[in-house]
């Protein structure tokens, strides 16, 4: 804790020498001695807040990062923390819902191009039977 409270002093004091994190000036390395990269977390306790991360991988299942961890945004007051995850989840919520109704529309230009080919046919099957019975028609005059 101590550490990273020192961390952030040492990043403010970066920051007021250049405009952290849009500067690409600014160089920040984690404990495996690589370039740190600007990562945001998605925490309920930090929804939103970015920081300094180790470059390595991330995943679900494995996490090789050497944990180092550099918050460039301040903490975020109470409120912020209370209301961003459930604003967060509604937006994950709301995504789902738009991939799932993608998914029908696509289902529904399909059918829509089959009733149409279907529509071609039905046409093209009238006026030959338009025509065959003029000829009927015609023969029995
Ligand atoms: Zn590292």
């Amino acid at each position: 804790m101590c550490f990273i409270f020192s961390l952030n002093r040492y990043l403010l004091l970066l920051k007021s020498k250049s405009c952290l994190p849009n500067s690409k000036s600014t160089m920040v390395r984690c404990f495996c001695g690589q370039m740190a990269i600007v990562r945001t977390a998605w925490t309920d306790k930090n929804p939103g807040r970015r920081f300094w991360g180790c470059p390595k991988e991330v995943s679900i299942d494995v996490d090789s990062t050497c944990g180092f961890v550099g918050w460039i945004d301040p903490q975020m007051c109470e409120r912020s923390k209370s209301i961003i995850p459930g604003l967060l989840r509604s937006i994950n919520k709301l995504k789902t819902e738009v991939g799932k109704l993608k998914e029908e529309n696509q289902m529904f230009k399909y059918d829509i191009g089959k009733i149409k080919e279907e529509k071609s046919k039905l046409k093209l099957y009238l006026i030959c039977s338009w025509v065959f019975f003029g000829f009927v028609f015609f023969l029995m005059k």
